[in-house]
Formats: structure tokens, C-alpha cells, sequence
């Protein structure tokens, strides 16, 4: 495996990926290149940018503020974040920060001594906020921004509904989504149910063939996932799955985490870890 693997999924989307850990996106749109997200930080992003896209303005987003999307922001000058992860996208990583996400992430993988030697996370320049419904025209492709609070508080989707594709960060995973943090150094989830509410709210913008973007996945995956790419039924399974839970139909296994334990109930296609004392 290499450490940054560069895939063209379809014409202008290019995935991303940092040692099979975390997933961005690099749209290239005729006026502007979009990067959705910027991982863990190891990789050159400018650089890659302008092989791909050529010389252009460049938009970066954040699809949250968590370190495993953010720790390439201080590669730029200016990043956007989902106004209510604003907050968290400010603080600079500490000492404790650093260890747990080093052993979360880099030191599980082979290639970790360059990764380690690379791996220099930090905050943007500037960061600005972005909130339902805003408008990214990038030329020829439009982005909507849609809130969907779930993983974390200022989880945002970025929806482009003529090409269908959406990309929505954390949210649905072919493994367990986290859903149950709570407030520390990351940016907390919300309760289940306005996980619930915000799953309901991007069935309004999907269809049997609209194409989910996620920023993690698996080289081998259930049913027609695969690694960069989710079949939107995933957003009905989630749904089926969390509703259960709310209704008492389901409880999760106890589930142990660094940051935060919860319970973990897994779906036919991925699951959810979650608090039970913040179900709703
Ligand atoms: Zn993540």
C-alpha cells in the first residue's frame, strides 16, 4: 500500500487517500478546485491540486472539524467548516491531541516512520463558516451545503444535485459511525435522534442513483459499497437501523473507545456507536 494513493473515480473527483485511513475529495471544477477535506495532513495538498487541476483559485471545506479532517488546514490560507464545528477547527493540536491521534492512526500502519516524520497537523490561516443552504459554484459544478448534525454538531453535507453526488464526511460508514462523543477535544455528537433528523433530511436529496461519498472506507465492503463510493440505500439502512435503537427494538454491545465509551449496534451495511443516555 502506498502511503497516498490518488484514485480518478469519475471525470473531475479524484479520491484521496492517506493510508487507507481517511479519504479527501478534490473536485475540479472550470473556475475554482474544490478539496473536501485535508486528512491527517501528511500529504501535499497544493501539490496535488495543481497536478490535477492545474492552476486555479482553490475552495477547501472541511466536512467536520475532527483531526483526522482538518490537520492538512494550515496548508492554506483560508478553510470552510460548518459554522457550529467552527469553534473546534481553532484549537492547535496538543500534546495529548498529538498521542492519541498518532496512535490511532499512524502508528498501526507500516509505513509509519515516514508518515510520523511528515505528519505536522495544524490550523488554517483563517476559517470561515458555512450554513444550510449556501451556494459553492465552483463552474460547472454547484455544491449546496446542507447541516446535518450527527457524528459531530456542524457535520455538513455538500450536495451537487444535477450530477448526484453527495459527500457526507462521517455520517454513513460501511463500519460503525461514531455517534456517541461527547464534549472534550473533539467537536461532540448530537443525540440520536437529531441523527435520525438529519439522516431524514438527506433523503430529500438522494435517489436510486445518487452517489455518497465517504471519508473513510474499506478496500473490501459489503454489497455494492466500495471504498470511495456508497449506494444511497446506505442512508435507508442507517435509518432503519437508528430508529430501532430510539424504538427499543435494538441495543448495541458495549463499545470502548479513547475518547468516549458507548454502545455499538452494526447494520447490514455499516452501524452506529452511540450513548445511551443521549438517545433523545
Ligand atoms: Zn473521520
Amino acid at each position: 500500500m502506498e502511503e497516498i494513493e490518488i484514485t480518478e473515480l469519475c471525470p473531475d473527483i479524484w479520491a484521496i487517500n492517506e493510508m487507507d485511513k481517511v479519504t479527501m475529495y478534490l473536485i475540479n471544477g472550470t473556475k475554482t478546485a474544490l478539496l473536501i477535506d485535508t486528512g491527517l495532513g501528511i500529504t501535499d495538498l497544493k501539490k496535488v491540486i495543481t497536478d490535477k487541476c492545474g492552476e486555479k483559485r482553490v475552495m477547501v471545506i472541511n466536512t467536520h472539524a475532527h483531526l483526522d479532517h482538518n490537520s492538512g488546514n494550515n496548508q492554506f490560507d483560508t478553510v470552510y467548516v460548518g459554522r457550529f464545528d467552527e469553534p473546534y477547527s481553532h484549537i492547535p493540536v496538543g500534546e495529548q491531541e498529538r498521542r492519541v491521534m498518532q496512535e490511532y492512526y499512524i502508528d498501526q500502519i507500516p509505513v509509519c516512520e515516514t508518515a510520523r516524520q511528515k505528519w505536522a497537523p495544524g490550523i488554517a490561516g483563517k476559517v470561515k463558516t458555512l450554513k444550510d443552504g449556501d451556494i459553492i459554484d465552483i463552474g460547472k459544478y454547484v455544491f449546496k451545503v446542507l447541516e446535518i448534525p450527527s457524528h459531530s454538531i456542524g457535520s455538513i453535507a455538500l450536495i451537487e444535485e444535477h450530477f448526484q453526488w453527495v459527500f457526507t464526511g462521517d455520517v454513513l460508514l460501511t463500519w460503525e459511525a461514531w455517534g456517541h462523543l461527547g464534549p472534550g477535544m473533539l467537536s461532540p455528537s448530537v443525540t440520536l435522534k437529531e441523527y435520525r433528523e438529519s439522516l431524514r433530511k438527506l433523503t430529500h436529496y438522494i435517489n436510486e442513483e445518487t452517489k455518497i461519498f465517504p471519508s473513510h472506507g474499506k478496500r473490501d465492503n459489503p454489497h455494492s459499497c466500495t471504498q470511495y463510493i456508497l449506494p444511497s440505500e446506505i442512508v435507508y439502512i442507517y435509518l432503519e437501523g437508528i430508529t430501532k435503537i430510539i424504538d427499543g427494538k435494538w441495543t448495541g454491545d458495549f463499545y470502548s473507545c479513547e475518547f468516549h465509551d458507548g454502545l455499538v449496534k452494526k447494520f447490514d451495511v455499516g452501524g452506529i456507536v452511540y450513548d445511551k443516555s443521549r438517545i433523545g
